[in-house]
């Protein structure tokens, strides 16, 4: 198996000096039954090379942004570009132009967009561009939909009916947290419920139409159109993240997929973007109806503002990624590899008498230890964690890389092979045999 010194020593330094040793709790093997991260050096394609030299073939894609394979060439070269002519400006620029056009040629609910850097960054503004246009303060949301770290959505991601919120994170007020309701995701008569009971004072409904934060899941036939209509009912604006499903499935948003064919019932008046319309590069947006996005400083009173918003590099990047992904037949491809190594996953799980529960959307999937479906959070927790963590350490040490959690989907990039597959199902066979 791979032995990672290098990895182990440079976590022990980095523990000294970085809380945590990582950048962003995820990075952590905290869920995964602890020890070293691996430090990886350097990216290509499907591949990751670690500081031991050890190389892996990777379907942590970034957490969702690396849809083409790290360093894609034409997405570093738009980089090298971008960074030869000034990396910062504090200016408009005419690419901002051409990526906002782009966005809204693929997602026409967004008559304006306006770019800042992180996903987070865009749910915290698009929930105060609802709250001065609708003179309104709570938000509902969804348990166990993930919208970034800022104070409002950081709550509540528990189980039960519709209930007020409790805040996930210390330091995140009670005062704050009184002002969001969490439901269960695709249960409308909750929705109904928290409605009936808070829709004078909501603002808006904020949900990730298809999830990909507690496993990849779909909603159930009938729920976007029917929160939708619910949400308008109480005078409400319906908010998509879809930090995570842009451009994931097709090129295109969730909101535009064709599994929802009524695209008007399901469309949303403000949407979130992020992580693959930035190439890989920090980047976030917000769009919606013009009437609600007037609100947005300088032509209304909802302030929002960016030093490095829209800056070229990460503008650029994006615009080169989503060129990319409009070759023909490319997420089909990634669908297929997804299906393929899912199969083989169900196939390997099931001789090895493994619980294994699959979600496919396109080219990406999450696999649940456990033998029930997963339509919403609460189904997702009773998965075996303790499970997944020796699966994931075994897979590791077989040179493929996960991310460290139980729920986090495996994401297809354009740079993954049929024979990327075949050597993941035949690590998996192994690792399921050893559990
Ligand atoms: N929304 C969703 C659906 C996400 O998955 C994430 C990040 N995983 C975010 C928002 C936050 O994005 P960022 O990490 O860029 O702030």
């Amino acid at each position: 198996t791979i032995q990672r010194p290098n990895s182990e020593q440079l976590y022990d330094e980095a523990l000294q000096h970085i809380v945590g040793g990582v950048n962003s709790p995820s990075r952590s093997y905290k869920a995964v039954g602890g020890g070293a991260p691996v430090f990886m050096k350097r990216g290509e394609g499907a591949y990751f090379w670690d500081v031991d030299d050890n190389r892996y073939i990777d379907y942590l894609a970034a957490y969702g942004p690396i849809i083409t394979g790290h360093a894609h060439p034409h997405i570093t070269e738009a980089i090298v570009r971008a960074a030869q002519n000034g990396t910062l400006y504090g200016t408009p620029t005419e690419l901002e132009i051409v990526l906002a056009r782009m966005l809204k040629q693929a997602i026409p609910s967004l008559d304006k967009v306006r770019f800042v850097n992180s996903g987070t960054e865009a749910v915290m503004t698009t929930i105060r561009v609802a709250r001065a246009y609708t003179k309104r303060s709570k938000i509902i949301k969804f348990a166990g939909c993930y919208h970034g770290h800022s104070d409002l959505v950081l709550v509540a991601a528990g189980s039960g009916p519709s209930t007020l919120g409790i805040p996930d994170s210390a330091g995140v007020p009670a005062s704050i947290a009184n002002e969001v309701i969490t439901v269960p995701f695709n249960d409308l008569a909750a929705l109904k419920a928290a409605l009936d009971r808070w829709g004078d004072d909501t603002a808006a409904v904020m949900v990730e139409p298809i999830v990909g934060n507690f496993g990849m899941v779909m909603p159930h036939e009938g729920f976007l159109e029917g929160l939708c209509s619910l949400t308008r009912e109480a005078g409400a604006l319906v908010i998509y993240d879809e930090v995570i499903s842009a451009f994931r499935f097709h090129y295109g948003a969730a909101q535009t997929y064709a599994a929802f064919p009524d695209r008007q019932a399901i469309e949303p008046d403000l949407t979130a973007l992020g992580k693959i319309i930035g190439g890989g590069l920090p980047i976030g947006a917000y769009g919606g109806r013009r009437a609600i996005m007037e609100q947005v400083a300088p032509l209304g009173p909802a302030y929002q503002a960016g030093t490095m918003a829209g800056n070229p590099a990460s503008i650029s990047a994006g615009i080169a990624c989503l060129e990319l992904l409009q070759e023909p037949g490319i997420y089909d491809r990634m669908d297929a590899l997804a299906a393929k190594l899912a199969a083989g996953l169900q196939a390997a799980a099931k001789q090895n008498g493994i619980p294994l529960t699959i979600n496919q959307i396109r080219g990406s999937f999450s696999a649940h230890f456990c033998d029930h479906p997963i339509t919403n959070y609460e189904e997702s927790q009773d998965t075996d964690g303790e499970l997944f963590g020796k699966f994931f350490k075994l897979m590791l040490d077989q040179g493929i890389n996960l991310a460290p959690s139980k729920y986090e989907a495996w994401f297809m990039t354009t740079a993954h092979t049929e024979a990327d597959i075949d050597a993941t199902i035949n690590a998996a066979n192994y690792a399921f045999s050893r559990l």
